[in-house]
């Protein structure tokens, strides 16, 4: 069964730097108070999402193993567009392996 991640930030700590952007491209965006947003709330956990989690230098990035599988079904963006858990169409880098994630 495939896992899958909920994406947030915290604009409190977010400086703007965009290496989120750099790290996971697609899924992440700056906006119009140049601080990352996610493009999409729910992503697979072997996306480079987990890699932007642990290179945020203000810890900004937060992931939560989600608990049930039918969260990670059909979602609302963070631009309220419901969409599915698809990722961008970048491949990714790395696995991730890091323990950022919260239950
Ligand atoms: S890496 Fe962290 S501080 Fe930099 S834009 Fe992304 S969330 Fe904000």
């Amino acid at each position: 069964m495939k896992r899958y991640l909920r994406i947030q930030v915290d604009h409190s700590r977010c400086v703007g730097s965009a290496l989120c952007l750099a790290t996971a491209p697609g899924y992440f965006e700056l906006d119009d108070q140049h601080l990352s947003r996610p493009t999409t709330s729910v992503v697979p956990v072997s996306e480079n999402v987990g890699a932007a989690a642990e290179l945020c230098p203000m810890e900004a990035i937060t992931l939560t193993e989600l608990e049930d599988e039918r969260d990670s079904g059909e979602h609302e963006d963070t631009r309220g567009t419901r969409r599915p858990p698809t990722p961008a169409a970048v491949p990714p880098r790395q696995a991730f392996t890091g323990p950022t994630y919260r239950r």
